[in-house]
């Protein structure tokens, strides 16, 4: 689905990603790991073209992302994105969050965008606050809309920047249990995150990154057992 080829990129003088590869199947999940700064976000947010690359090629689902706005457009279509920082609509209610973009962007009748809403609403555990405002709800309930609100687009991959970082440490779990069902009902999956747990249940591979390269790449049993590499041994003892 997702083809990375030699990706290179430069913020200024800064090269943020460095010959950068990963393919990703129908289906497969994979959890991106590394310290602060090794070009992790940069990596995802380049596979929905939120940032350009200058080198290399990307491909979802057999479009190319190149300068051609259609093809981007087509890529955004099949990618959802779910971030940090919730970036919900603070003053929609809820249930508007999720209609606006499929009744907006895709012009969909608002009674079918709302019954789809309603049942990823469902899905993520939280039907009951549809009516409220994104400022009513806890973090780890406004992130699960937010996971809600990328599935209404009915997305074919879903990419994740850390989805629990700026949660406390009780509601990491209702995400993350967000996260394995969506991972269980065979949703393809690109996740940043530190969340071994996670890693360890649903990932089919673990990749770290450290200055902008992939420098380890396993299964999570291998990875976290028994990494290869000095820079992964290094990182893992600091985080576990
Ligand atoms: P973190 O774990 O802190 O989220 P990360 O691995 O996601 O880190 P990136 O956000 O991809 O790292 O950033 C990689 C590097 O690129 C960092 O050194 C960052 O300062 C730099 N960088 C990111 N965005 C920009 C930008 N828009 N302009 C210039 N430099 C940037
Ligand atoms: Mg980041």
């Amino acid at each position: 689905v997702i083809e990375v080829a030699k990706v290179n990129k430069w913020f200024g003088d800064f090269h943020v990603l460095k010959d950068v590869s990963l393919s990703v199947k129908k289906g497969e999940r994979i959890v991106i790991c590394g310290p602060s700064g090794s070009g992790k976000s940069t990596l995802i947010r380049c596979i929905n073209h939120l940032e350009e690359h200058q080198e290399g090629r990307i491909t979802v689902n057999g479009t190319v992302l190149d300068e051609n706005l259609k093809n981007i457009t087509n890529v955004r279509r099949e990618v959802g994105m779910v971030f940090q920082q919730f970036n919900l609509f603070p003053h929609m209610t809820i249930l508007d969050n999720l209609c606006f973009a499929p009744v907006w962007a895709r012009n969909m009748p608002r009674k079918e965008a709302e019954d789809t809403a309603v049942m990823y609403l469902e899905r993520v555990g939280i039907a009951e606050q549809r009516d409220k405002y994104p400022g009513q709800l806890s973090g780890g309930q406004q992130q699960r809309v937010a996971i809600a609100r990328s599935l209404c687009m009915n997305p074919s991959v879903m990419l994740f920047d850390e989805p629990t970082s700026a949660l406390d440490p009780e509601m990491i779990k209702e995400v993350l249990d967000v996260m394995v069902e969506l991972a269980s009902s065979g949703m393809t999956m690109i996740c940043v995150t530190h969340e071994m747990s996670f890693a360890r249940l649903v990932a089919d591979r673990v990749i770290f990154m450290d200055g902008g390269e992939i420098v380890e790449e396993n299964t999570p049993d291998k990875f976290f057992d028994n990494p290869q590499i000095d820079r992964t041994q290094k990182f893992l003892s600091q985080i576990l």
